[in-house]
């Protein structure tokens, strides 16, 4: 989402004139995008800052907050930072073009509004890019006990479908082969519209329906998403992944923990049992299907008995990969009340074992799928070996293969042949 939103002010600057330098002497403006989903994002952002600070001494430029972190901390951050420019929250990012146009000027804007609803931006791309990001749906409304997100981002607001679909055909143009639908919760995607005919209201399978449709005879082959809540994932969804090429054999679909008791004091509104129910509809429906998802451990009041819920969980489902972390308190949710505080050190400790059999699992899953074929995207050149080529299979695997950089951006039928830590090397079946 980072990542999509950086791409998109990347545009305004574009779109004002200016152009991008990633050597910080040179600009005029610097903009630091943040993150504040966890501390240790917040704490390097504090560090770009303090670097750009003391570089304000010797030369003359603006500085540019914005981000989750921006939004959290307000201005704040200026009085701890007087070097600090603009300080712009989510919901003040649609000004960046005026900040723009005064910086242009040598101006420094006196105050910034805030706009009542998030303006999506349009993805930015790159010449000759062949993957992109569409942000289908902005905020979340799940407030989970740890998460700063509901916070700092608002309430669920969904994008025009049009928009969608006008952004799809934008991106087809352009020699787009892949796309992924980015929210925070995308399949609380909901859309009414009063003057739309037809159906009226418009929910996430229906999008999808619709997205497959508007590029199915264009470039655009393959269709992901990210990220899902549990509890939101409809049978309608798995239908029509299930039923349509078009959309990647890859589900990343959230768990967080293993233990009913620590799943409702996360304020996750699903149990052990409804997860792997869902996990069960989804490889029944689409058997080759890999699944992905984000584990956080050591949250207040786990017992080992609860950790042994999680492994047991990730013993069953058998996730091709997940993202691991530990609990942090983020200041400002209900979790940074809660007693029975985990120590740093227990908590790295039941971290450390998560991962391993994680890593264990996602050994074996890929070991299974030695001397099988795949259609794979090529995504880049190898860094590491002339003549080799980096893709991606749609269950989300890397691969390295022999071909010419013209390759770039072709999908290829690869049989998987061997395996190097987590990538395949593989060999183009002709
Ligand atoms: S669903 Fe995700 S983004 Fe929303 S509150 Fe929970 S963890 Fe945060």
């Amino acid at each position: 989402m980072n990542k999509a939103e950086s791409a998109a002010l990347e545009t305004q600057f574009t779109e004002h004139g200016w152009n991008c330098t990633d050597d910080p002497e040179r600009a005029d403006l610097v903009l630091i995008n943040t993150c504040s989903v966890r501390i240790t994002a917040e704490n390097r952002a504090w560090g770009r800052i303090a670097y750009h600070a003391a570089r304000k001494r010797s030369r003359k430029f603006f500085l540019v907050v914005t981000g989750c972190m921006a939004e959290r901390l307000k201005e704040s951050m200026r009085k701890k930072q007087p070097a600090i420019d603009y300080v712009l929250g989510n919901f003040q990012k649609q000004a960046f073009g005026l900040v723009l146009d005064a910086a242009a000027r040598g101006e420094r804007l006196p105050s910034i509004e805030e706009s009542p609803v998030f303006s999506f931006a349009a993805s930015h791309l790159e010449q000759g890019a062949f993957r992109s990001y569409v942000p289908i749906m902005h905020g979340c409304n799940n407030f989970c006990s740890y998460c700063i997100v509901p916070y700092v981002r608002g309430r669920e607001v969904s994008r025009d479908p049009e928009a969608v679909y006008a952004e799809l055909d934008a991106l087809a143009e352009r020699g787009v082969r892949e796309v992924t639908f980015l929210g925070q919760n995308v399949n609380s995607y909901r859309w009414s519209d009063p003057n739309r005919s037809g159906s009226g209201d418009l929910d996430f399978p229906g999008l999808l329906r619709g997205a497959a449709d508007r590029v199915r005879q264009t470039g655009i082959r393959r269709l992901r998403f990210m990220t899902s809540h549990p509890k939101d994932l409809s049978d309608e969804t798995i239908d029509v992944i299930a039923s349509d090429p078009l959309f990647a054999r890859h589900v990343h679909l959230c768990v967080q923990h293993g233990s009913d008791r620590i799943l409702k004091a996360m304020n996750r509104r699903y149990t052990k049992a409804y997860y792997l129910e869902i996990i069960a509809k989804l490889r029944e429906r689409i058997p080759e299907l890999s699944l992905s998802t984000d584990i956080l451990i050591g949250f207040p009041g786990e017992t080992e008995e609860d950790v042994e819920a999680t492994l047991d969980l990730m013993r069953e489902v058998r996730f091709a990969y997940a993202f691991m972390y530990h609990f942090n308190p983020r200041e400002g949710t209900p979790a940074v009340t809660l007693p029975g505080v985990i120590p740093d050190a227990v908590k790295k400790e039941r971290l450390a074992r998560v991962i391993a059999l994680q890593k264990e699992i996602t050994r074996e899953t890929m070991r299974s799928l030695v001397g099988t074929e795949a259609e794979v995207l090529v995504e880049d050149r190898s860094r590491r070996k002339e003549g080799e080529l980096l893709a991606r299979t749609d269950r989300d695997m890397m691969v390295v293969l022999p071909g010419e950089t013209s390759r770039i951006g072709e999908f290829v039928q690869v049989r998987l042949e061997s395996l190097r830590g987590v990538t395949f090397r593989a060999q183009e079946v002709f």
